[in-house]
């Protein structure tokens, strides 16, 4: 017997996939949504540079330029009821040399073919009076007021949360590895059984060419472009409140500065093709080369305010590009590829279209009595003022027990990020929801709690609590100091 009998399968649970679960939670469609990895998030959606675009300076009138332009406006009112941190910072782009002040006539064009109308250029003064840090050395800028951040994974997980809400399935650690057309709907291998879908939506990022292969679409391919950053500590005395851009190139956006909603800084990202997708490592030169460029914007950079370095990959199909595709041989597959260096951005529109043509494509389209469009958030303590934090602690006396004392987070954000649906599973999933680990100390002080709360949550023994999934187990023993628990300081 198939464990899994879904009107709608959906392979990939990051910005994309999960984007169009909440989308198709509004209607009668059972929905599972399945990923390789043990968590929701996705993979290039978790580790980039955490900006949503406004498209000025996307291809004039390709799919990718609609999708971001069409998104934008959407994400102040999903980041609102989603309860998530969402802020319009506003870029500046900023010419360094004369060859790239010739370039912004050209970008500020851009904009308007794109609609983006209230990109503004401004003088070398200007750019200084609004961003004294950057080099004395501008020619001019352009200001994009409407270029924001968001948390990238709490905007995926987020999504998943409301969509589990309203009956939408998550499998996680289950790999689709084939998929067979039959009269009735598809037939899905995975590493956790057999699935059978009417429906399958292909929101597989990297793998996007090889899940379309198990159907003998092979017209593209898919490399890795990987992009590795730097994260600066927020009490360094950086002073900068927009993101700084350089002129982008023909390949990249370039190396910027992003100031995120927690109130660190990104700087980054490289662009490196690479043939191997696996390489989420990052590099000496790679590093060296993201604190040179950014340098040459803000040459009060310090990279000893460094505190952590990520790396990210992005899904560079070729022919470029987004494809979003039926087929006519291969009723009830809708391919979702090429969706590269925005995807972030794009990720609502992408999600609306996708409805639509699961729509046309003979999707039932009746809708759920009731849903809901709101989630709530996991109450943080550290933004929390004293009436606020005596509330929380009243509320669960976990409050009053901090675990990560660089992020300020507490055993109850802690043990809620577990119980939430889809929730934490290891010790990257707690510290993603919560920011436990994620501050200047990366873990030393709340290294061994996080893993002992949650072997006490999940009922599992330490030594099968992991990093991030199977392969990742941090411990090979149990000490007598772990074992009675280091609680000295409640
Ligand atoms: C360095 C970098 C910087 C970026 N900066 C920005 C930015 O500032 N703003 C912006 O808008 N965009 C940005 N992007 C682009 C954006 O991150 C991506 O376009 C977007 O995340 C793609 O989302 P996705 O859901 O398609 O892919 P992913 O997040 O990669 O998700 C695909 C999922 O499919 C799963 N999967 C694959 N194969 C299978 C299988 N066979 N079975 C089950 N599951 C499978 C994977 O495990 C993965 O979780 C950046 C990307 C990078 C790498």
């Amino acid at each position: 017997m198939d464990r899994y009998n879904v009107d709608v399968l959906i392979i990939g649970a990051g910005a994309i996939g999960t984007a169009v679960a909440r989308e198709l939670s509004k209607f009668e469609q059972t929905v599972l949504v399945v990923d390789r990895l043990n968590d929701v998030g996705g993979d290039a959606s978790k580790s980039n540079s955490a900006i949503v675009h406004t498209g000025f300076d996307a291809p004039p009138g390709s799919l990718e330029s609609q999708m971001v332009v069409h998104s934008n406006p959407m994400f102040s009112g999903l980041c609102s009821a989603l309860d998530i941190p969402f802020k319009q910072s506003g870029a500046i782009l900023v010419a360094a040399s004369d060859q790239e002040d010739a370039e912004l006539q050209d970008i500020l064009k851009k904009a308007r073919e794109n609609h983006i109308f209230d990109v503004e250029p401004l003088s070398a003064k200007e750019v200084l009076d609004l961003e004294p840090a950057v080099t004395p050395d501008v020619k001019r800028g352009l200001l994009v007021p409407r270029e924001s951040i968001v948390d990238p994974f709490l905007l995926v997980v987020a999504q998943a949360e409301n969509a589990a809400a309203n009956g939408m399935q998550f499998l996680t650690d289950c790999e689709v590895v084939g998929l067979t057309r039959r009269r009735d709907g598809f037939t899905v291998e995975s590493t956790r059984g057999v699935i059978r879908s009417k429906y399958v939506v292909n929101a597989a990022g990297l793998y996007t060419d090889r899940v379309s292969g198990f159907l003998g679409i092979d017209d593209f391919k898919v490399h890795a472009r990987r992009g590795q950053f730097h994260v600066i500590d927020r009490a360094t005395p950086l002073g900068i409140s927009h993101i700084i851009l350089p002129v982008p190139t023909k390949i990249t956006k370039g190396k910027l500065l992003a100031p995120t909603v927690h109130g660190n800084w990104l700087i980054g990202p490289t662009a490196e093709e690479l043939e191997d997708k696996s390489a989420h490592q990052t590099t000496k030169a790679g590093l060296e080369e993201v604190v040179a460029s950014v340098k040459r914007l803000i040459p009060s950079l310090d990279s000893g305010s460094v505190i952590t370095q990520y790396a990210g990959l992005r899904p560079v199909r070729e022919p470029g590009g987004y494809h979003f595709r039926r087929f006519d041989d291969i009723p009830g597959y809708l391919e979702l590829s090429g969706i590269r260096s925005t995807g972030l951005s794009a990720s609502l529109a992408v999600a609306v279209v996708a409805k639509s043509m699961l729509i046309e494509m003979g999707m039932p389209s009746d809708r759920k009595p009731t849903t809901t469009a709101k989630r709530e958030g996991i109450p943080c303590f550290r933004d929390a003022d004293t009436l606020a934090r005596e509330q929380l602690i009243r509320s669960d006396p976990r409050y009053d027990h901090v675990i990560c004392r660089c992020e300020t987070v507490t055993e109850a954000e802690v043990v809620q990020s577990i119980h939430r649906t889809p929730g934490a599973r290891d010790i990257d999933g707690v510290k993603r929801r919560v920011r436990a680990g994620l501050g200047r100390c990366q873990a030393g002080f709340c290294g061994m709690r996080i893993p002992q709360i949650i072997a006490r949550e999940l009922g599992v023994s330490l030594e099968e609590v992991t990093k991030k999934g199977k392969g990742s187990e941090i411990l090979v023993g149990v000490t007598k100091m772990m074992r009675i628990g280091c609680h000295e300081d409640h």
